[in-house]
């Protein structure tokens, strides 16, 4: 590389008329090079080129760098065929910026007329023009304007051709966009379960911003001034944590409806690893409505990192992309309205008999592949036939409802209480061996012989027979067997007198425990 110093840098100004004087103080000055010129070349291109450029004077012993023609990006370089033959044969590589330069026009400054071959040679090597003679101003000046036509249309077409990669870019980032939503849709429309819609949406969103939670409030109307949240919120949150997020979802559930929260739920959601302590206020947090037509039914809060920055395309298509979440999330939510419709029994509340089924056959599964206990408890009202003759099936209607609030209110969240048939329930305990299951037995068959059942001012007093079939952790039984088990016990609690339990034992038959 060589150290470059300009030789001279000068702008002429021989036969200046006031009225370009003017105009080229406020325009930018282009550069012509002048390179290796004798000093007559060097008077008449002066001469020509007058006060509008800035001629930049170049000998064979100081050459250009690139950095030198990025810095000037010279309009027109001339050149002497002398110059330019030593510079290529005396050192090739020092002829580089001004060969591979692609902005540059070259003009060739040829003593005299060259020899046929001689031509072909120069016309080959692309010069913008081959000047022979001596140089004089007009011919400068001509050359000069021809130059910079070419210059301004050169300039054009590289303007063009930048916004045309701009326009590219611009496109390319919309189909990338384009391409993201219609994959977030995709997955979203994929699953009709709220939780299993947010989970995915939080994977598929954290490849746009690096999300450390995502949670999600709908609501339904209850009154015209209040509503019932459901809170979609990460199960791995600590306690402090868990609470905090429940009181914001809950603001920002009044801040977006504008009504009170009547009551509220949580939907616990698997998502991934939280660090500790992740209140709301240890990062920022980005809560956007969730919506379908014009109604507003839930909102979704995304927790970034304090230092993360939200460009305005994150922005335009995170919104985009929770727009298209909301057709989502409200169909998932309709589609377990009328699941809940279809697992519950109408009168008691409790799960139905399909639903139970099904649960009993995945808790066996279950029981065979994690070998923990897994116990049934089927329960028949004692004599209910004279509760409807006595006092009417509205009475025996009540006296089942409250019954059913019996059971639900005696279990844990992870058992399952169902209306079996007519007056018959059951309950599924999962992880629940003969005994415990025998413990809550006898405390629902207490509850029901005392509690007094009432439908207007009649007032009634029941009792049931509950039978209990167990699978100890390793036990291999078929789910038929167990009911079956369950079946022959509560058979025998009737036989035995009622208001009692029997347990179901496989090999030696049953056992009376009360
Ligand atoms: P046991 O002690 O032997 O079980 O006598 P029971 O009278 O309870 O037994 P039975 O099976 O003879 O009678 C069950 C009755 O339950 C018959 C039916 O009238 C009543 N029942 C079943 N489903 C309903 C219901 O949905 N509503 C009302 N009100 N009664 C029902
Ligand atoms: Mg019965
Ligand atoms: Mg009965």
């Amino acid at each position: 590389m060589h150290s470059i110093r300009n030789t001279t840098e000068t702008s002429c100004s021989t036969g200046l008329e006031h009225k370009e004087m003017h105009v080229s103080a406020f325009m930018e000055q282009e550069h012509i090079w002048a390179i290796g010129l004798d000093p007559e070349e060097l008077k008449a291109l002066k001469g020509g080129a007058r006060s509008r450029y800035v001629i930049v004077e170049w000998s064979l012993d100081n050459l250009p760098a690139q950095t030198d023609l990025e810095r000037h990006d010279p309009m027109l370089i001339w050149v002497s065929w002398r110059v330019w033959q030593s510079i290529f044969e005396g050192s090739p590589s020092s002829s580089q910026p001004l060969t591979q330069a692609d902005t540059p026009q070259i003009a060739l400054l040829l003593e005299e007329t060259p020899q046929p071959e001689q031509w072909q040679r120069i016309m080959d090597m692309g010069f913008f023009t081959v000047l022979t003679g001596p140089l004089n101003p007009t011919t400068v000046a001509r050359t000069l304007a021809r130059a910079e036509e070419v210059h301004v249309l050169y300039q054009d077409i590289l303007r063009m051709t930048r916004e045309i990669s701009l326009e590219r870019e611009l496109l390319a980032r919309k189909t990338e966009h384009l391409s993201f939503i219609n994959r977030f849709l995709t997955r979203a429309s994929e699953n009709l379960d709220p939780v299993a819609i947010l989970t995915a949406a939080c994977e598929d969103l954290s490849l746009l911003v690096p999300i450390s939670l995502l949670h999600g409030a709908v609501w339904t109307t209850v009154r015209e001034d209040s509503l019932d949240a459901r809170l979609f919120l990460d199960q791995h949150l600590d306690e402090e944590s868990r609470a905090s997020w429940i009181e914001y979802l809950l603001e920002q559930t009044q801040h977006i409806s504008g009504r009170q929260v009547a009551g509220y739920t949580i939907a616990p959601m698997p998502g991934h690893v939280v660090p500790e302590h992740s209140l709301p206020t240890s990062g920022q947090v980005l809560v956007m409505p969730l919506t379908h037509g014009q109604e507003t039914f839930g909102c979704i809060a995304l927790a970034t990192d304090k230092r993360f920055h939200l460009g305005r395309d994150q922005v335009e298509l995170l919104g985009s992309a929770i727009r298209h979440l909301g057709l989502a999330v409200k169909n998932g939510m309709l589609y377990s309205r009328i699941k809940t419709k279809a697992d519950f029994d109408g009168l008691t509340r409790v799960y139905n008999r399909t639903f139970f089924d099904e649960q009993l056959r995945k808790e066996v599964m279950r029981h065979k592949r994690y070998e923990q206990p897994l116990s049934l408890i089927i329960l028949d009202l004692d004599h209910f036939k004279q509760v409807n003759d006595q006092y009417g099936h509205l009475m025996g209607d009540a006296v089942l409802k409250e019954v059913g609030a019996i059971l639900q209110d005696s279990i844990r969240g992870t058992d399952i209480a169902a209306r079996y048939g007519g007056e018959e329930f059951a309950l599924v305990l999962p992880q629940t061996a003969q005994d415990q299951a025998w413990t809550l037995a006898e405390r629902i068959r207490r509850r029901i012989d005392r509690h007094s059942f009432r439908s207007g001012d009649v007032k009634l007093s029941l009792t049931a027979s509950l039978g209990i079939a167990t699978m100890d952790a390793r036990e291999d039984m078929e789910t038929s067997e167990l009911v079956k088990q369950a079946d022959q016990a509560l058979y025998l609690a009737k036989a035995g007198g009622r208001n009692m339990i029997f347990v179901g034992r496989s090999a030696t038959g049953s056992t009376l425990v009360n």
